[in-house]
């Protein structure tokens, strides 16, 4: 149609004869965007009221039936109506219409300046279609202002955020609700648009290299970032649970820097220089534990940046998921990887990526759960290009190591087991994240129980249960107790004792949920869903077998997993940022599935002895390096693939030891009443007898392996990573007989357990097992995470414990106390070494108290701790009474010259002491003055360690006058002391014990 045709037309007329047209425009692309839009205007230019509206927009009909309503209604609103609403089809889709009938009004931009006779609330209404823009792309923050200044609840925000609306349409609800909290709830939004205009404006003068189509791109993938990490998908089957109402901070450690471990970490300190250990390289690992919450931290960090309030020198944020990335067969390029996986920029792709590669220093990279990965990192490889197309894994090792997209900072999570020599020469540093500390535990409980009394019954119930309260510093297992507080404060207390328990009452809880028929009489819960067992069971089994992790609808066919299998709960969609968006499921988490595929393993009658044993053997063929079958090929179907190649073995050892660790748990004699009902109770009896062999022996091929001690050395043995897990599947087999049969063959003097990933739990699996030994140890867990709830567990086996070494593990004063407690009354304990935790004056007391009490201690360390002279004090009043104690260490600590002087004066004419150590503690003269007291007076003392003080010539010149009446002493170090060099030239002639 020309424009003069049109020109002659009325506009009433118009909208008759192009009805069809205009329908198609506003239609067709099925979506409900151009419609509103259109809306929008009108309303905005007062052409429909709120009632129009409603009229049109009838929730539940055709998208077609609505246009045609609002056709009708501007129809009979007469001509001027109708050409407003021309103008409006013609701005929204220029193209839509042929050539202008009407000239456009010029779009119009936010005007905030003052318009006295308009309020708040017409503003929005005047300004609705490029306030609907603008907010689309901030929803988030305009949120937080509005529940900041007490205008919004979270209800209403998530009322807002359905993620059934478009960002359009969740800006024009932000709008409508709005107008219903009145004048200055208006005011806020106007205010909160004004103000992030201003900051858009100037972003863009400091990158004038902006282009328009950038900042599109940057705000879509802003708010798609922002889309995905909103919620915490652990509570996708029973309630939407934002991410900001739950998280809760995690402690974390930067295994250089012993100074900050534990301490909060923001995330611009964790992506910037603290702690690097490669300024070359861009990579910063998180690792941890499976639980431990490395994905929610991610996720964490991916909402912040999406919200805008961390992490903002970086422009774009990119996000991946390895298990995902597991799916993608093809080959491709780095950009598309980036936008096919992440974002697609509607237009501009080659700008936009050319922005990139000019600018990787404001750009990101996020890869969760490297471990996941089916190929394990090498450095084989390489490519430089970032347009050569090659598999995702190659393109993601060439990024971790910086060959592709060097200066682009990435961030990488995964279990500390896939971490190997090869990714360590790529970090820029690596931090461990180590669950929750007690107070985590404690604001996690709070903030899941909207009902405060409802959290207090449950916090109580984890302080009676220390062994549960243990578990509770694992996420995952926190998050399992505070959702299943029901049957928890149901079931007696101390009665959850082990992860097995824990995941048993899980299970239950998702079949009580949903349960809506009563069970009949003599049928347990577990046979009445023992179907839904099996199918889901058999999927997880096979998933773990084959490092699957994302299920198709196909794949669920074929276990036989049902529509009424999925509504349990346990698996949930998977969230896809890519464009391929068929529907696949995963497990609620990945400790879910290893414990559904233990099950599996325990309930299927399929599953032959031989399955047990291979989970169990895998360290063997590990060490063997065999390629060939795992522990699928056991199983009598056809589905499994029997190849299993090495490096995947490698990978997946972690989750076969989770499954394995389940399997030792269910087949305890404590469960095998339930599964009488629900398999042969004979083939149970079978794999219980293989796996109880499977633990003994891997027990004594550990065992095996220590070598014969030095000459006047203790026959030492370092626990390899899997003495801790098979420790681990007894305490959950709560077998007493096999750990009895296991310690009875155990001839060490002193077992090494540093750098094992001890926490609490393993605490627990530990005492339980150790308890049992014949002959007492030293016990050394140096560098875990033992802390106070730890301490605690350990304390059932500190009959057996000569030495115990706790270095660098989180302690405190309250652990102290609990500790003391204890071993006062058991005379093999008679050394202790606690540097570098976090004791205070507080825990001197307690010491002193041993020390008075216990006659035969010979040993106590207390580096870098914060104790003070007070402390000294106090325990020189334990010393005073001491006649045993050998080795006294307080390096590091703050005791001054008061401190000094309390300790000599205890010490002066101790018997006992060959070795005290004041290094770094700012001791002067005076405190050297009265050093050399025991130096005169003391028959023992053999080496005084007095190096880092401020002690000047007069405090050597006493010392020295000392060393003169003594012959035992053999050295006093005095390196770095406020001394010049030819005092020290002169002072080393007087005496050759002094050390400069
Ligand atoms: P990982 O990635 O280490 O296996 P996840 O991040 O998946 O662990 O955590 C498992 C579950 O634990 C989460 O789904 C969530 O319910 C809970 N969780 C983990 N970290 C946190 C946290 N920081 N705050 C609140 N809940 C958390």
């Amino acid at each position: 149609m020309g424009a003069d045709i049109m020109k002659a037309c009325l506009p009433q007329e118009l909208l008759l004869k192009r009805r069809a047209e205009i329908l198609h425009a506003l239609c067709s692309s099925g979506s409900v965007e151009h419609l509103e839009r259109v809306m929008d205007m009108l309303l905005a230019q007062g052409e429909l009221g709120w009632e129009d509206c409603q009229n049109v927009l009838v929730p539940g009909r055709a998208l077609y039936s609505n246009a045609r309503q609002l056709l009708d209604l501007v129809y009979t609103k007469g001509s001027a109506s109708c050409e407003l609403f021309f103008n409006a089809v013609k701005q929204i889709l220029p193209e839509a219409l042929g050539d202008a009938f009407f000239s456009p009004r010029c779009h119009s931009t936010l005007d905030f300046r003052e318009k006295p006779q308009r309020t708040p609330t017409d503003e929005l209404l005047t300004q609705r279609p490029e306030l609907v823009l603008k907010l689309q792309d901030c929803i988030d923050g305009a949120l937080r202002v509005l529940v900041e200044s007490g205008h919004f609840s979270s209800t209403d925000c998530d009322g807002i955020q359905l993620p059934i609306y478009t960002p359009s349409q969740q800006a024009r609800r932000l709008l409508d609700h709005v107008r219903s909290k009145g004048e200055l709830a208006s005011l806020v939004v106007l205010k909160y648009v004004q103000q992030s205009l201003e900051s858009e404006s100037s972003l863009e003068q400091t990158n004038p290299s902006l282009t328009k189509e950038f900042v599109k791109y940057q705000k879509k993938l802003r708010s798609s970032v922002s889309a995905q990490s909103r919620f915490l998908s652990t509570y996708g089957g029973t309630s939407h649970m934002p991410l900001d109402d739950i998280y809760t901070e995690v402690q974390m450690e930067l295994p250089n820097n012993s100074a900050d471990n534990y301490k909060f970490m923001g995330f611009e300190e964790i992506i910037g220089p603290v702690g690097s250990v490669n300024d070359d390289a861009d990579t910063v690992l998180a690792s941890g534990e499976a639980g431990s919450g490395k994905s929610t931290w991610l996720q964490r960090l991916h909402l912040l940046w999406a919200q805008g309030k961390v992490l903002q020198d970086f422009l774009l944020l990119f996000p991946f998921s390895c298990r995902r990335l597991n799916s993608e067969q093809r080959d491709l390029s780095v950009q598309e990887l980036l936008f096919q996986h992440c974002c697609w920029p509607d237009r501009g792709q080659e700008e936009i990526f050319q922005f990139i590669l000019d600018h990787p220093h404001l750009v990101l990279f996020t890869f969760d759960g490297l471990d996941e990965l089916k190929q394990c990192f090498v450095d084989e490889h390489r490519i430089c290009c970032p347009s050569q197309r090659a598999p995702v894994h190659v393109l993601l090792f060439n990024l971790i190591q910086g060959s592709l997209m060097k200066g682009v900072r990435k961030v990488v999570t995964s279990r500390p087991e896939a971490v190997g020599p090869a990714l360590k020469k790529h970090l820029h540093k690596e931090i461990h994240l180590k669950g929750f500390s007690p107070s985590g535990i404690d604001c996690f409980v709070r903030k899941h129980h909207s009902d405060p009394n409802e959290a207090a019954k449950v916090l109580e119930s984890l302080q009676a249960n220390t062994a549960l309260l243990g578990l509770c510093h694992s996420p995952v297992l926190c998050w399992i107790v505070s959702q299943c507080h029901k049957e928890l404060l149901g079931c007696g207390e101390g009665s959850l004792q082990t992860i097995t328990d824990v995941y048993l009452m899980i299970l239950q809880h998702f079949f009580q949920h949903h349960s809506t028929v009563k069970s009949a009489i003599g049928v347990n819960w577990l046979q009445e869903n023992l179907g839904t067992v099996l199918h889901l069971g058999q999927l997880a089994f096979e998933g773990i077998s084959n490092s699957s992790y994302i299920f198709s609808v196909t794949d669920m066919e074929t276990c036989g997993v049902t529509e009424s299998d999925i509504c349990m709960g346990f698996l949930i969609q998977s969230k896809d940022m890519s464009l391929a968006s068929s529907k696949c499921y995963e497990f609620l988490h990945i400790t879910l599935q290893c414990f559904l595929a233990a099950l599996f393993a325990i309930l299927s009658r399929n599953t032959g002895c031989s399955a047990i044993s291979k989970l169990f053997e895998l360290q063997e063929m590990k060490k063997k390096r065999l390629r060939g079958t795992c522990f699928g090929a056991c199983l009598n179907s056809t589905n499994i693939p029997n190849i299993v190649e090495e490096h995947s073995i490698m990978a997946e050892t972690p989750n076969l030891q989770i499954t394995a660790t389940f399997v030792s748990g269910l087949l305890s004699q404590r469960y095998q009443k339930l599964w009488i009902q629900c398999s042969s109770s004979v083939l149970v009896e079978k794999k219980t007898k293989q796996a109880e062999k499977c633990l003994s022996k891997g027990m004594q091929q550990h065992f095996r392996s220590i070598p014969q001690p030095m000459q006047e050395e203790k026959k030492s043995m370092h626990a390899m990573p899997e003495f801790v897990w098979l420790i681990k599947c007894i305490y959950e087999m709560q077998n007493i007989r096999l750990a009895k049969d296991a310690m009875s063959k155990l001839e060490a003097e002193h077992l090494k357990l540093t750098y094992c990933n001890i926490g609490p739990v393993e605490c627990t699996a530990l005492a339980y097992v150790l308890q049992h030994l014949k002959n007492p140890v030293g016990i050394q867990l140096d560098n875990n995470s033992v802390g106070d709830v730890g301490v605690e567990q350990l304390l059932p086996c500190m009959h057996i414990c000569n030495s115990l070494y706790l270095r660098n593990n989180n302690i405190t004063d309250e652990g102290i106390r609990k500790l003391i407690d204890k071993v006062i009354h058991l005379p093999n304990f008679q050394k202790i070494a606690l540097f570098n935790n976090r004791l205070t004056d507080a825990c001197t007391k307690h010491f002193s108290y041993l020390l008075k009490t216990r006659q035969n201690f010979l040993s106590l360390r207390l580096g870098n701790n914060n104790i003070t002279a007070e402390g000294a004090k106090q325990l020189a009043e334990g010393l005073k009474f001491n006649h045993s104690l050998q080795y006294l260490g307080l390096w590091g600590n703050k005791i001054g010259n008061e401190g000094a002087e309390a300790l000599a004066n205890a010490l002066q004419n101790s018997e006992s002491i060959v070795w005290l150590s004041l290094v770094g503690n700012d001791v002067g003269s005076a405190g050297a003055c009265a050093m050399s007291n025991i130096i005169r007076n003391s028959t023992s003392l053999e080496e005084l360690w007095l190096t880092e003080n401020c002690i000047t010539r007069t405090g050597v010149e006493s010392l020295t006058e000392a060393l003169k009446h003594n012959r035992h002493v053999k050295s006093v170090w005095l390196k770095n002391n406020d001394l010049t060099s030819a005092e020290i030239e002169e002072m080393q002639q007087t005496d050759s014990r002094l050390v400069f």
